[in-house]
């Protein structure tokens, strides 16, 4: 990482606290409230963006010929695709034209998930998101803070460096790394994971996946 001047250091709030809402925004229990600040790197970074169904009042400010059908994502969702610059075209001079009705997809991006993890959003489409996470800072009011952060990075380590020691496919992409590490964090807190053998820590982050899937944050 880049040495950082002190202008370029964004609170990201205190991480045990942080990582609980993201684990029941995981769940779609709740969203996620970023403190953004002028930051726009979601919206000029070619991501699709999906709408849902509820995301209605999106759809109908937004011009048919931006909306298609797209593989990838839930049936009968469909996709706002990024322009060729790699801008949402619902961006107006900087801004989100309809950002008091903006889809979930929206409300939910929480760049933070990187920070937490340890790892960049992206390549060089996503400079600018990846500028903004290195510029997170996590509080750690307790010891649990720091645990619990040195774990999720940990997973998120394990998961993308060490992909041959699962029997399932995992995922590749720095997202879907995030995420399973943040499901699956719990198995670094255990001191014993250290010393076992890869396959055997593979398979207990499955299964901590899994779990989280069935059963809830
Ligand atoms: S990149 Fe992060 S800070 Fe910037 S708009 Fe997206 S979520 Fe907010
Ligand atoms: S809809 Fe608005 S908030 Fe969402 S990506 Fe586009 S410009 Fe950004």
């Amino acid at each position: 990482m880049s040495q950082l001047s002190a202008e370029s250091i964004v609170a990201a709030g205190p991480f045990s606290d942080w990582l609980r809402k993201m684990r029941r925004s995981l769940k779609g229990d709740e969203g996620m409230d970023v403190p953004c600040g002028d930051c726009v790197g979601c919206c000029v970074s070619g991501y699709s963006l999906q709408l849902r169904p509820e995301d209605h009042k999106a759809a109908a400010r937004i011009p048919a010929t931006f909306i298609v059908r797209a593989e990838g994502f839930a049936k009968g969702n469909l996709t706002v695709r990024a322009l060729e610059n790699g801008l949402c075209p619902m961006l107006d001079d900087g801004k989100c034209s309809i950002y008091s009705v903006r889809p979930q997809t929206c409300l939910d991006y929480d760049c933070r998930i990187f920070a937490a993890a340890g790892i960049d959003a992206g390549g060089e489409d996503k400079a600018v998101i990846n500028k903004r996470v290195r510029e997170w800072r996590f509080s750690y009011p307790e010891r649990t803070d720091e645990l619990e952060h040195a774990a999720v990075r940990a997973a998120a380590t394990f998961i993308r460096d060490r992909r041959d020691s699962f029997t399932v496919r995992v995922p590749a992409g720095s997202m879907g790394i995030a995420v399973f590490a943040i499901k699956a964090y719990e198995v670094f807190l255990d001191p014993a994971t250290s010393a076992k053998q890869e396959a055997e820590v593979a398979r207990a982050i499955i299964d901590a996946v899994r779990a989280f899937d069935s059963n809830g944050a």
